[in-house]
């Protein structure tokens, strides 16, 4: 059996080829879709966390500022992240900090 990757070479991985996504979807989008995907494959063979709100889970659009939508909803404490070209939607909850006296 070959031996297991370690799982912080596999995030880092992972992440650089989010990276390299974000750079290439200006001028390249089929490309960094092509790099999300990759990425994803890689997070998901080796089970490791990938930050979701780097990418569409949908359409594999690297998240940047013209295809992602960011709104806080303070009565719900969530913050909505949409797709700005599938218009897909998560909501991500947060948690205020107690404020000590
Ligand atoms: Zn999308």
């Amino acid at each position: 059996m070959k031996p297991k990757t370690p799982k912080t070479k596999v995030t880092q991985d992972a992440q650089d080829l989010l990276e390299h996504a974000k750079h290439a979807w200006p001028h390249d989008p089929e490309k960094a879709v092509r790099l999300v995907k990759k990425a994803r494959r890689l997070a998901m063979k080796h089970r490791v966390h990938l930050d979701a709100k780097s990418f569409c889970r949908k359409c594999h659009v690297p998240f940047a500022s013209d295809t992602l939508l960011v709104r806080q909803n303070r009565r719900t404490q969530t913050v909505l992240y949409a797709c700005r070209k599938c218009n897909t939607t998560r909501r991500i909850p947060y948690k205020r900090k107690p404020i000590h006296a």
